[in-house]
């Protein structure tokens, strides 16, 4: 298992037939961005993981400064996946003196839910993407379920803007009692760990309800009583969404999704679950 780690300017031979993918990342790699690369490397002859912190997704106080980095640490797990090249560019690489374009996703997919609550981060993400699929010329693109939201704003502008990129969607991986992984479950304290399963209880709370028979509003307000059950834990949002419009339903439809967030005093948490089926 050997990756390559590339931490100036990518210059990538020409793919020449091969299936290229790219696997976008922050770093700080667990199962869920791993699930992510051999999905990539299944699918494709090279896999190209960036591993890049975007200080553009960040708000003002908000956890850049503090975002858990382990290089060495990303390398193994990334080869062991089946990571071909780590683009592990710096600050300056990607934001040269005198960037000034953005790409912004408009209207509510990027104003409701994650976008009301961190101004600018979708901006952020579409502007940081973008300039890694021109970098990289990816014939696919690998995002996990986990960024619900952010999966569907990539999505929205790889249309809008003909980028011509295909977008793969990976579910959720797991703890095995049910946290979604992510690189700031660290930040979890010992006594909130446990008590961070409430968000998937308070999914699976929707999902039941919509199985009983439960409208949308019924549903949520079951699932609300699940996170009512963990004061430690503020909600942001529960809402029962449209998969692609994020917008808010009030009949179920195929795919329809559960989504949540909010914090524990050390950490902002989120997650989502399809609750609907047919
Ligand atoms: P991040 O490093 O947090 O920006 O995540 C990089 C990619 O990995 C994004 O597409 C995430 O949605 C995805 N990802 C993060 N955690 C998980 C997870 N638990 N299951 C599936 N995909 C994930």
């Amino acid at each position: 298992m050997f990756v390559r780690i590339v931490n100036g300017p990518l210059e990538l031979e020409p793919a020449g037939g091969r299936l290229r993918a790219l696997v976008p990342t922050m770093g700080y790699l667990h199962e869920g961005h791993q699930e992510l690369i051999k999905r990539a490397a299944a699918e494709n002859e090279e896999v190209v993981v960036s591993i890049f912190v975007n200080p553009l997704q960040f708000g003002p106080g908000e956890d850049y400064q503090t975002y858990p980095r382990d290089l060495d640490r990303d390398a193994r797990l990334a080869a062991a996946a089946g990571a071909d090249i780590i683009f592990h560019p710096s600050s300056e690489t990607i934001y040269p003196p005198g960037f000034a374009t953005t790409v912004s996703v408009t209207g509510p997919l990027s104003e409701l839910w994650e976008g009301e609550r961190r101004p600018g981060h979708f901006d952020g993400v579409a502007t940081v993407v973008t300039k890694l699929f021109n970098i990289v010329r990816p014939d696919s693109a690998y995002f996990g379920e986990k960024d619900y939201q952010q999966l569907q704003v990539v999505r929205r502008f790889n249309t809008d803007l003909d980028l011509g990129v295909k977008i793969v969607a990976v579910p959720i991986v797991r703890e095995p009692d049910g946290l979604a992984r992510s690189s700031r479950n660290v930040y979890l304290t010992a006594e909130e760990r446990p008590k961070a399963t409430v968000l998937y209880h308070a999914l699976l709370a929707v999902r039941e309800a919509a199985a009983g028979g439960a409208t949308p509003e019924e549903a949520v307000a079951a699932g609300k009583k699940v996170l009512a059950s963990v004061p430690e834990f503020v909600p942001d949002y529960l809402a029962v969404v449209h998969p692609e419009t994020l917008e808010p339903i009030s009949n179920w439809l195929p795919g329809a999704r559960a989504i949540v967030a909010g914090r524990f005093p050390t950490v902002r948490l989120i997650d989502n679950m399809e609750v609907w089926h047919r």
